[in-house]
């Protein structure tokens, strides 16, 4: 059958893209293809398909069916030309900067960027003179102007971890290209029913699968869409670095992506009600939520992620590191844990969570209170999440 998903809603794409050429025998799911060399009789063939002149696999290293199938989920997600995997979200992120930059490139960026992210900045790119130019988040004038003295990348990623800071990306974006500069954007928080970086002039849109794609917390898995020119030659350094993902956790996150439409709806909506729920309580010193009229760039936010605002927040305790240590065991439905975007609630400092790479005095210096509570809200009842919150900062 020739279903077309590309004109189909996004929850319609999230259960059917890429799965048809997959199916075997009559399947209705995609087969998790452990194989990692395939075999053919006709050297021709053979050879006609290592050079990419026939569709078809090699080596697992290179391309896998399984693994292809959740490119082209993703791919038709994000509405991209082209998709290509990687093991991780970290190796997603590493892999395409590597690609894309040259000895005595510069790079623009933001200060908020996730912890390993701002680590690859400030350590291995530096190592290749590479450097970066890390601005303050939301100060988009100053990052126009750095964006005007010439850069090879523009590297952002909104809503941002663990503060929730939301970046112009259509402004700063448009300021890229009068450079000729390419444009990243990591896309994790927001997940493609939230927000399209693509559309606001993203020339790539990165993902941590680990996350809200595959939802589940058990597989980790990275992804980079956009222009086919640049997807390409992603794809053939990691074919050489060999961060290639897993078919059996390529197959966990598209069945974890069936899903995503729904649990995002949901996660949505209960973090917009807790958010509400803790900048009322008295325990609380303040809340970080892009849904709430009181954050900064709010407006920008309701412009450019017509999803939804997302399932994650953040939140400050009155009294301190202290204060956190005693609030956090107290929460039951909750896992204390370095992750989010499951179905389960999840919760952490970000001195254990985001930024362990990052020492409390840069931590500091970027703004992050010790006394932050990251909040990823997970699919349970609204209800009884909201009175567990209430009892834990009740007692703490
Ligand atoms: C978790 C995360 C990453 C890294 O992903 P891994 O799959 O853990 O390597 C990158 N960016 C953001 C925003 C993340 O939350």
């Amino acid at each position: 059958m020739n279903r077309d998903v590309s004109k189909a809603g996004i929850a319609t794409q999230a259960v059917w893209a890429g799965e048809e050429g997959s199916l075997l025998q009559h399947a209705t799911q995609v087969p998790i293809v452990q194989s990692v060399s395939f075999s053919y009789d006709d050297l021709d063939d053979w050879q006609a398909v290592a050079l990419g002149q026939k569709p078809g696999h090699i080596y697992s290293r290179n391309t896998n069916p399984t693994v292809a199938a959740l490119e082209e989920k993703v791919r038709v997600l994000e509405g991209a030309e082209a998709a290509t995997s990687m093991a991780s979200g970290m190796a997603a992120i590493s892999n395409t900067i590597l690609s894309l930059v040259r000895p005595g490139d510069r790079i623009v960026s933001v200060k908020d960027s996730y912890g390993g992210t701002n680590q690859l900045f400030r350590e291995f790119l530096a190592q290749i003179n590479v450097a970066s130019c890390l601005c303050d988040t939301t100060d988009f004038a100053a990052i126009e102007a750095e964006i005007a003295k010439g850069c090879k990348l523009l590297y952002l990623e909104t809503p941002t971890n663990p503060t929730l800071k939301v970046i112009d990306i259509e402004r700063l974006a448009h300021k890229a290209r009068q450079v000729g500069a390419t444009v990243v954007t990591d896309n994790t928080f927001a997940t493609p029913i939230n927000q399209h970086p693509l559309q606001l002039g993203s020339d790539l849109v990165i993902h941590s699968a680990t996350k809200y794609l595959g939802g589940h917390a058990d597989a980790l898995g990275g992804i980079v869409c956009g222009r086919k020119d640049l997807v390409h030659a992603i794809f053939h350094y990691r074919e050489i670095t060999g961060a290639a993902l897993d078919p059996f956790a390529a197959y966990l996150l598209l069945r974890g992506l069936k899903t995503l439409a729904l649990r995002i709806e949901r996660q949505n909506a209960s973090a917009l009600e807790i958010a509400q729920f803790l900048e009322g309580h008295a325990a609380v010193a303040h809340v970080f939520y892009p849904g709430l009229a009181s954050h900064p760039q709010h407006e920008i936010a309701r412009k450019q992620m017509p999803g939804g605002f997302g399932g994650m927040l953040s939140f400050v305790l009155h009294g301190g590191y202290d204060q956190v240590k005693r609030f956090l065991p107290k929460l039951k439905y909750a896992h204390r844990a370095a992750n989010l975007g499951a179905v389960e609630t999840i919760v952490g400092p970000p001195a254990t969570t985001s930024h362990v790479e990052v020492s409390a005095a840069h931590r500091a210096a970027m703004g992050i209170p010790e006394a932050l509570v990251r909040y990823s809200a997970g699919i349970e009842d609204v209800g009884d999440l909201l009175a567990d919150l209430a009892q834990a900062l009740g007692s703490a």
